[in-house]
């Protein structure tokens, strides 16, 4: 592709596509073979500002706002519709960004994205927007009514991992509720989420949804300080989560925070060691490991352990890294350069501390992706907690794989993190694993599986994995202000009890 066949992705703002005010574009580049695919317009402060107040005069239409939940239902219907008419086409964007897997984006994230659409279209016809309060008769008859609202302009910063899935984690919702929205995907893979939102605002009135592409330390912050903007929800980094926090702390901006992981799963001495290691697996490669919510941390009792490592690692010896494009691969690359060189270092942090390397470790080449950044994937035994591959969010094909003796020593290592997003147990005993997932403090404990997600089930963090639920009605709830509404029925103002506490005479 020569310079002036490179696809250009601008911002989106009130039902146009504009240009950047700074005028400036930057590449964006396919992590399977490093090469250029788009340009990706670099927003900044004003064009914030611009899509903020679009956002804002959107929220201010009642026809919006007010909407009745069938006519709302109708819309989220069209949204999945939308996105299952381009699915090719986002499907293509989102691999040649991200890495992402054909298997992976065809598969689950295109049928996920729209059942996530589907299910709050569901959910809005039930919802109870309006309830009534039973009647107090005393100290004067009245009726009250609570009232659920949209919370306004909401700024939706999002990850590199799943791009459109995460997105829709907050669309979706933010919709539901009557919301208007401001995106903002992350820098690098920017071109999937620019033609979603493109999509999207063909069935949505004017302004309600707009799209600032840019740096996350210009757009981003410029949306979480932004007085105008009412909520943020975030998808990414503990870290980034903590400064987005305090950002919004500012305007007492709501926010919904799904952070980092560091999951991880119990297996106990009656586990079917066949389906645990192809769980595991799924648990932690998947994405290439590059899922908050992976499982990285396998806790093995010791009588197992040794068998467990060897099914792993015939199993792993099995997986296919490839190029993205191709339906039988299984692992893709990492992000960027710069994350393969971070995953990397990691795993040289653990031959350092001492563990055992059981199989990859290193960096994995692929025919025909000789400039991608791909990584084998990786098992490693030996690991205690304390090490920094047990600590640490990777975000890369490595599993850790950590010996326990006693049951109450697994939970013990399981909830030492400051993590809390995901858990599992893997055993044929489902009373035991009740009972565990009871002492495991995360927001979703998989039993016998990995990834268990569904659009209607809560989704997010306990600790530092950040705090609000996704999916269904609680994501309904995260984007819904409750208004309370009494109206006094008595027109005698002589029989106004709580009056005489002003008028006494
Ligand atoms: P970040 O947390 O830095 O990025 C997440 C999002 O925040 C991106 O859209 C980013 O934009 C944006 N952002 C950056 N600076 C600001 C700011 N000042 N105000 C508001 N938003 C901002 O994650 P990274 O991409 O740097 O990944 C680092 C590590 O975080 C990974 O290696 C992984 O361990 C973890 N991570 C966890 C994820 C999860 O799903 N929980 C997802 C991604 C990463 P921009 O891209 O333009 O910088």
């Amino acid at each position: 592709m020569n310079s002036s066949e490179i696809p250009r992705y601008p911002l989106v703002i009130n039902g146009e596509t504009c240009e950047p005010s700074s005028g400036v574009y930057t590449d964006v580049v396919n992590p399977a073979t490093g090469l250029v695919v788009g340009l990706a317009a670099s927003g900044n402060e004003a064009d914030v500002d611009q899509a903020v107040a679009a956002a804002k005069t959107a929220f201010s239409d009642p026809q919006w706002r007010r909407m009745k939940p069938k006519q709302r239902s109708k819309i989220l219907l069209d949204c999945a519709n939308a996105i299952l008419t381009h699915a090719e086409e986002l499907a293509g964007l989102e691999i040649t960004s991200s890495g992402a897997t054909i298997n992976r984006v065809s598969n689950m994230d295109i049928p996920f994205i729209a059942d996530v659409f589907m299910t709050l279209a569901e959910e809005v016809k039930e919802y109870p927007f309006v309830t009534s309060l039973p009647v107090r008769p005393l100290p004067e008859m009245g009726h009250s009514q609570v009232w659920k609202e949209g919370v306004g302009v909401c700024g939706l910063i999002t990850a590199w991992n799943f791009p459109l899935l995460l997105l829709t984690m907050k669309v979706a919702p933010a919709l539901a509720a009557g919301n208007t929205v401001v995106v903002k995907p992350a820098e690098i893979t920017p071109t999937a989420t620019m033609r979603y939102v493109e999509i999207l605002q063909s069935v949505l009135p004017k302004g309600v949804i707009n799209l600032v592409l840019g740096k996350g330390s210009v757009v981003g912050e410029a949306l979480t300080l932004h007085p105008d903007v009412d909520k943020i929800s975030f998808t990414g980094s503990t870290a980034m989560g903590k400064h987005v926090q305090h950002n919004c702390t500012e305007t007492l901006k709501r926010c919904t925070l799904e952070l980092g992981g560091k999951g991880p799963a119990i297996v106990l001495l009656d586990a079917n060691l066949d389906i645990v290691a192809s769980g595991a697996l799924w648990g932690v490669f998947m994405n290439a490991g590059q899922a908050c919510e992976s499982g990285t941390r396998l806790l093995v009792h010791e009588d197992i352990y040794e068998e467990t490592l060897s099914v792993l690692k015939q199993k792993t010896s099995r997986l296919v890294v490839g190029n993205p494009v191709e339906p039988a691969t299984g692992i893709g690359p990492m992000s960027t350069e710069t994350h393969f060189h971070k995953v990397m270092s990691y795993i040289e942090s653990a031959r350092e501390q001492g563990a055992r390397i059981v199989c990859g470790g290193n960096a994995a080449s692929v025919e025909g992706c000789e400039g991608g950044f791909f990584v084998e994937p990786t098992i490693i035994a030996d690991v205690t907690n304390d090490m920094k591959v047990a600590c640490e969010e990777i975000f890369g094909p490595v599993l850790s794989v950590i010996k326990y003796s006693r049951l109450e020593e697994a939970i013990t290592i399981a909830n030492d993190t400051h993590y809390g997003l995901s858990a599992g147990i893997w055993t044929r005993d489902q009373v035991l694993a009740q009972e565990l997932a009871r002492e495991l403090r995360a927001g979703s404990v998989w039993i016998n599986d990995w990834h268990m997600m569904r659009a209607d089930a809560p989704f997010g963090g306990y600790k530092q994995s950040g705090y609000g639920r996704e999916f269904g009605r609680y994501s309904l709830e995260a984007y819904l202000e409750t208004k309370a509404v009494c109206a006094s029925f008595e027109t005698q103002s002589d029989q106004k009890a709580m009056h005489r506490i002003v008028h006494t005479q």
